[in-house]
């Protein structure tokens, strides 16, 4: 018998695509997801037994990037609504193993934070995912977004803050001349991290904590490189000439973050021992990520009990009342 054996495992950052959704896709968004389209597309038995295989019991399931941070103000809030109430009726199909995070339309922020009102009183969701830029452009933390987390602490939901593609002049100016050699340096190898790591740092600087300070966000990818910096930022943000921000404090109190593609010893140690284990969360990244090797990874790895069994479930059961 294995550790695991016994044990709930909920993974949190598994994605899926709506058909509508992802019509709208296009560009860099269009050719990201390429060969895992059908995959993600996939809502019924293979994904099930693919659940099954690996021994993961839930899977939170949440649009894939960059869901509807792209649709325009006009036409994104009845897109969103609309694919809402599909993945309602996806979980319903087997609601001990699927759940929800909402698709928000943030081109229009109050009627979003409607939104995810409606998701989760009506629909039973989560929390909500947030992919990347606004429009390309803009960046979450901006007080025009703030009704979104107004709404989520009031309703004690997480926002979870996923990647998506950096801003073009960023591209042009930082990554442009490898891309095409290695596309995987515009998202998970380095793209992502530097948009997303850029974003969580952002939310701190902006107060949001100061007056939401019951807010909660989901970092995925073991906090985008954020608990291996933090000590730094910390030192940086509070010499003189800055305003000043308790950097480490807050980003350990307010933030979770979760295993999603990142299967890494050392780097998991360095995050409990910044954040605590009741900060980390179990995820996969499906179908990014296969699903067997994340269960098969946590079996293995030397950590007490206790805290294996916060990240596989325990913290998911409390974060988002499972
Ligand atoms: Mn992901």
């Amino acid at each position: 018998m294995t550790i695991l054996d016994n044990q709930r495992v909920i993974a949190i950052e598994e994605h899926y695509y709506d058909p509508e959704v992802v019509k709208h896709f296009d560009g860099r968004d269009g050719k990201l997801a390429g060969f895992l389209k059908k995959t993600l597309l996939d809502v019924g038995k293979a994904r099930i037994d693919s659940m099954d295989e690996a021994g993961i019991d839930v899977q939170v399931l949440s649009h894939g990037a960059p869901s509807t941070q792209k649709l325009a103000a006009d036409i994104g809030p009845g897109i969103a609504a609309a694919a809402n109430d599909r993945l309602y009726e996806i979980c319903q199909t087997n609601p001990d193993r699927l759940a929800g995070f909402a698709n928000l339309a943030t081109a229009e922020p109050v009627s979003a934070a409607d939104e995810l009102e409606r998701a989760v009183k009506q629909l039973g969701f989560k929390g909500a995912m947030i992919h990347g830029l606004t429009g390309g452009e803009l960046f979450i933390d901006d007080q025009r977004f703030w009704p979104i987390f107004e709404r989520a602490e009031a309703l004690d939901v997480p926002i979870y803050l996923h990647p998506g593609i950096p801003h073009e002049k960023v591209i042009e100016a930082y990554l442009g001349d490898y891309i095409e050699k290695y596309p995987g340096f515009l998202n998970a190898g380095w793209g992502f991290t530097l948009e997303t790591a850029t974003a969580g740092i952002r939310m701190v600087l902006s107060g949001v904590f100061k007056k939401y300070p019951n807010l909660k966000i989901i970092l995925g990818h073991l906090g985008e490189t954020l608990p291996f910096l933090m000590w730094r930022i910390d030192l940086a943000l509070n010499r003189p000439g800055n305003d000043g921000v308790e950097f480490r404090k807050i980003f350990s109190n307010n933030f979770y973050i979760t295993t999603s593609g990142f299967f890494s010893d050392p780097a998991l140690m360095l995050c409990i021992q910044e954040m605590s284990a009741d900060h980390i969360l179990f995820a996969i990244d499906y179908p990014f990520v296969p699903n067997e090797p994340g269960p098969k990874w946590m079996e293995r790895i030397m950590l007490n009990s206790v805290d294996k069994a916060k990240i596989l479930h325990g913290n998911s059961e409390k974060l988002l009342k499972l």
